[in-house]
């Protein structure tokens, strides 16, 4: 089985991710890199220290140095592998998921997630046991490094300080490795901040380590009897950031990332990134500057460093700026939203409002993994009257709106979304997608 997923490698600790595997990725990554350094960060969960003291090991036993920066947001690891020119970095952190969890994000010297080329290069010295072990007297240089002041330099450079007024701000931390970083940034530039679960917890006791909105009543209610400008929640390891307005209404994904990227490209060239499943506000706002990829932050970065893009996103609350790092930061997307707010002088609600609307609908229908490829080719047949994109999964279009079914990349179901500025063409078209997914499954269950 392949041990890379979408992004590096994640699964439950001490059965999918063991001290065993770290190791052994370890020396395979810098038996690939064959010298040099490689930078490792962690995030706060209760195995990360485990699974970067058997990493670091498997690394340096094969010759490599290790640049340890310590618990640190993950875009703070890609920063590091960027500027410290490096063969390379790893964060350990599994995101969002649940605390049993954790992972690997392997990087490029430019901080990007590694090339999908690259990992069965990997997977094939572990196969073999192919590591470049080395004498007593060649093994690799542990140095320990504290970035967060260079991070934090480098970051406040991105936005135009002189700009942004005392907006009040209420950060929910998630109890993630967030709370190292966003509530002194916004502090630094003269904002007042209120924060909630900003302690460091790897069993996310206080609302969970993922930004959805049924974790998310305290923080909106926090902003609204504070009188606070806007409300923004991170994931566990704070490279997404969720945005609440200042009446405690949570924000959709790509209606922030849209806002962000209609103020970004205002005086800028540049191409926009985004995924097909992602809001066609995004669409209509850059114009024939959007390219469009499947589904995937990964992917999204690539693209935009691929064509010299300059900003993309995904639905999820990931924003990424190329400039500063080949991936999401959601440190930088709160202190973009910060300045968005101060600069257009209106609150964040009616900011949001502009915006072209919408309506969307996002169902899911579980599916057996084996089945998924079939299931999308043959529903790829029946709507062969109707205007398509087969980038992820099936896109079809109708004269007011389009949906999309594709097949989970990590679970074992199938997508199904639509949107229209019509509220019941979306509807109806969702529905639509249901049924014709259903009935498919069916027909192969059957067989
Ligand atoms: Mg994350």
């Amino acid at each position: 089985m392949a041990l890379f997923g979408t992004f590096g490698i994640r699964g439950i600790v001490n059965r999918d991710l063991t001290p065993e595997l770290a190791l052994k990725m370890g020396m395979s990554f810098a038996t690939f890199v064959k010298d040099g350094s490689l930078v490792v960060g962690r995030d706060g969960r209760s195995s990360s220290e485990m699974i970067k003291n058997s990493l670091i090991s498997g690394i340096i036993s094969c010759g490599v140095n290790v640049i340890d920066i310590g618990m640190v947001p993950t875009p703070v690891t890609m920063f590091a592998t960027k500027t410290l020119k490096t063969k390379g970095g790893i964060m350990i952190t599994a995101s969002h998921n649940p605390p049993e969890y954790n992972g690997m994000k392997f990087l490029e010297p430019n901080g990007m997630g590694l090339k999908k080329e690259k990992e069965p290069i990997i997977e094939e010295i572990i196969k073999k046991e192919d590591f470049n072990l080395k004498n007593w007297d060649k093994i690799g240089k542990i140095e320990k490094k504290n970035i967060l002041p260079e991070y934090s330099k480098k970051i406040l450079s991105f936005v135009n300080r002189e700009k942004i007024g005392n907006l009040k701000i209420v950060i929910d931390c998630g109890n993630g490795v967030g709370s190292l970083t966003l509530p002194y940034l916004l502090e630094n530039i003269g904002c007042s901040v209120i924060t909630l679960n900003s302690h460091i917890d790897g069993a996310f006791p206080g609302r969970g380590s993922e930004p959805i909105p049924e974790n998310l009543s305290t923080l909106q209610e926090i902003v609204k009897k504070t009188g606070s400008d806007f409300g923004v929640a991170l994931d566990g390891d704070a490279d997404r950031a969720i945005f609440v307005d200042e009446k405690g209404n949570f924000i959709q994904g790509d209606r922030s990332l849209a806002l962000i990227i209609k103020n970004f490209i205002k005086n800028r060239e540049g191409k926009v990134v985004t995924t097909v499943s992602t809001s066609h506000i995004i669409d209509d706002i850059s114009g024939n500057r959007i390219i469009k990829t499947k589904i995937g932050d990964l992917i999204v970065a690539r693209k935009l460093l691929e064509c010299g893009g300059i900003i993309g996103g995904e639905e999820s609350g990931g924003v990424i700026f190329p400039e500063f790092v080949p991936g999401k930061d959601g440190s930088l997307a709160t202190l973009k939203m910060a300045e968005i707010i101060s600069e257009n002088k209106k609150p964040l609600s009616e900011l949001i409002d502009e915006l072209p609307k919408y309506y969307q609908y996002k169902e899911k229908i579980p599916c057996e993994n084996r089945h998924k490829e079939r299931v999308i080719s043959e529903v790829d047949k029946k709507l062969k009257n109707y205007k398509k994109d087969r980038t992820d999964g099936v896109k079809a279009f109708t004269e007011k709106g389009w949906f999309i079914i594709r097949p989970s990349g990590t679970e074992p179901i199938i997508r199904c979304y639509s949107e229209s500025k019509d509220k019941k063409e979306a509807k109806r078209l969702v529905e639509f997608g249901l049924k014709i997914v259903k009935e498919t499954i069916d027909e192969i269950a059957k067989k």
